[in-house]
């Protein structure tokens, strides 16, 4: 995420010369050898059912889109929400919107209203909510129809944008995204003025993904490939992609050139990357992304899914995640291979184990730079003593309570903290008990939307972590406690 992987190098850094120094290395990342095969959780059988198309303008600058979902929540409720991400601070002052601009429940038109949750004045509103003409008891399929249209910020450093001179845009989290969480209900967390990820969104089936572009510009999705087809109008292509369970979408068009690759794992690589060039080539792209998913398999199981589509986004400056789907900033050799570890994590932990983003962000950033540490950084000897007292116990703090102290705060906070937090753990209980504990703890809760409480059991039988993370604030004092 932007900005953020800047801090997390220097950090890196730090550990790499340490360890160059002379220290070794029961961090080591000699125990990664094993891929175990975990039994996988599987999604839920109410999980949403989501159809998507998007239709972009010749100019790349906006989109129309449709979405029709069946969701069947499991507790009552009267409404539906969605979050509309591109709204969000960060985004809008770049001049991206997205607007619902017509909506049916089961058929009847309503009216949406906009909740500006966090969104600056002026922009439609962080969350859309529909009502029902009546509540409905838990188990009660929903049906929701709508449209909407996206526009994409000039050379956005954000996970919507579009880059004229490239001619290449990208746009993830650019539609309304269901907001529910199974046994909790509607998660309406505001956006805040500091970058990072607040989506939370639990798996749903995206049946269809439709992607119509100009027929000259190639088009990167999620999921599965379905195929293209001639589009609505001439000169326009449709391209298909579905996926049995993701919780968000991204999606990439333009003049970009597209290599494929089996790699890793038996990944299915789509690199996309600018014809008008990159400061990385293409080859070595590929063969990073390669290297780092088998150092991530290896440390952390099964990639999550079939395929990985890897776009550019030239105004991004590093990288931003998405279920099977990454985008990265036009970044330079240097930065290339910790920015990919970082980033492919997040295919385990937000992608595969969910976590309220807004509420809860160390749940998926502390893993992720944990993992980016280990694998990178070759784990480093420094304890939680080394953290600065600024930020000291407070890895369990929300984007909101971060956005006062600030971004930098925020990084050294979430993902320096807890990439140590999990260090010294690892060092403490023995690199294989703990990395078979995150394995187990992604087996056992892909799929899902986790809290607190949830990596505190799954980690119930290594007291060392328990520890580091209570120390860092991130788990309640109690062990197995909720908040
Ligand atoms: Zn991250």
């Amino acid at each position: 995420m932007t900005e953020a992987h800047r801090a997390v190098l220097a950090a890196l850094l730090v550990a790499v010369l340490v360890l160059l120094a002379g220290c070794s290395s029961t961090n080591g990342i000699g125990s990664l050898a094993f891929a175990d095969p975990e039994p996988a959780a599987v999604p839920s059988e109410q999980r949403p059912v989501v159809s998507l198309a998007f239709d972009v303008a010749p100019d790349l600058r906006s989109a129309t889109g449709r979405e029709d979902v069946v969701v069947t929540p499991d507790l009552p409720t009267c409404e539906l929400v969605f979050r509309a991400t591109p709204n969000k601070p960060t985004a809008a002052r770049t001049g991206s919107s997205l607007e619902v601009t017509s909506a049916r429940v089961d058929g009847a038109p309503v009216a949406p209203r906009t909740e500006a949750a966090g969104a600056p004045a002026g922009s439609p509103g962080a969350l859309v909510v529909l009502p029902l003409s009546r509540c409905v008891a838990a188990g009660t399929p929903v049906r929701a129809e709508l449209a909407f249209s996206l526009r994409l910020g000039v050379d956005a450093d954000e996970r919507v944008g579009v880059s004229p001179s490239t001619t290449t845009a990208w746009f993830g989290s650019g539609f309304p995204l269901l907001t529910w969480v199974r046994g909790e209900g509607w998660t309406r967390d505001p956006e805040v003025t500091i970058y990072g990820e607040s989506t939370t969104s639990e798996d749903f089936r995206l049946a269809a993904l439709d992607v119509t572009a100009p027929s000259d510009l190639a088009v990167a999705g999620a999921g599965v490939a379905g195929g293209a087809s001639p589009g609505p109008r001439p000169g326009t292509t449709t391209h298909r992609f579905a996926a049995d369970a993701l919780r968000d979408v991204a999606v990439a068009v333009g003049r970009y050139r597209m290599t494929e690759r089996t790699v890793a794992a038996g990944v299915r690589l789509h690199l996309f990357t600018p014809v008008s060039g990159t400061r990385v080539a293409p080859d070595v792209w590929v063969d990073e992304l390669d290297r780092g998913l088998r150092d991530t398999t290896g440390l952390l199981g099964a990639y999550p899914y079939r395929d990985l589509w890897v776009a550019v986004a030239p105004g991004q400056s590093d990288g931003t995640e998405f279920p099977s789907a990454l985008q990265f900033g036009d970044v330079s050799f240097g930065t290339l291979r910790p920015l990919i570890i970082h980033e492919l994590a997040h295919q385990w932990f937000y992608a595969a184990v969910g976590n309220n983003q807004g509420r809860d962000p160390w749940i998926d950033e502390a893993f992720a730079a944990w993992t980016e540490k280990t694998i990178v950084g070759r784990g480093g000897d420094d304890t939680l003593a080394s953290v600065p007292p600024s930020v000291a116990g407070r890895l369990g703090w929300s984007m909101p309570q971060w956005s006062g102290p600030g971004f930098d705060r925020y990084v050294t906070g979430v993902y320096t903290q807890g990439a140590v937090a999990l260090t010294e753990a690892r060092r403490r209980a023995g690199p294989d008990r703990f990395d078979a504990a995150v394995r187990a703890y992604v087996a056992a809760n892909a799929h899902r939307v986790v809290r607190v409480d949830d990596v505190a059991r799954a980690f119930a039988d290594v007291p060392e972590a328990l520890d580091t993370l209570r120390r860092a604030g991130a788990l309640p004092p109690a062990a197995g406690g909720s908040r």
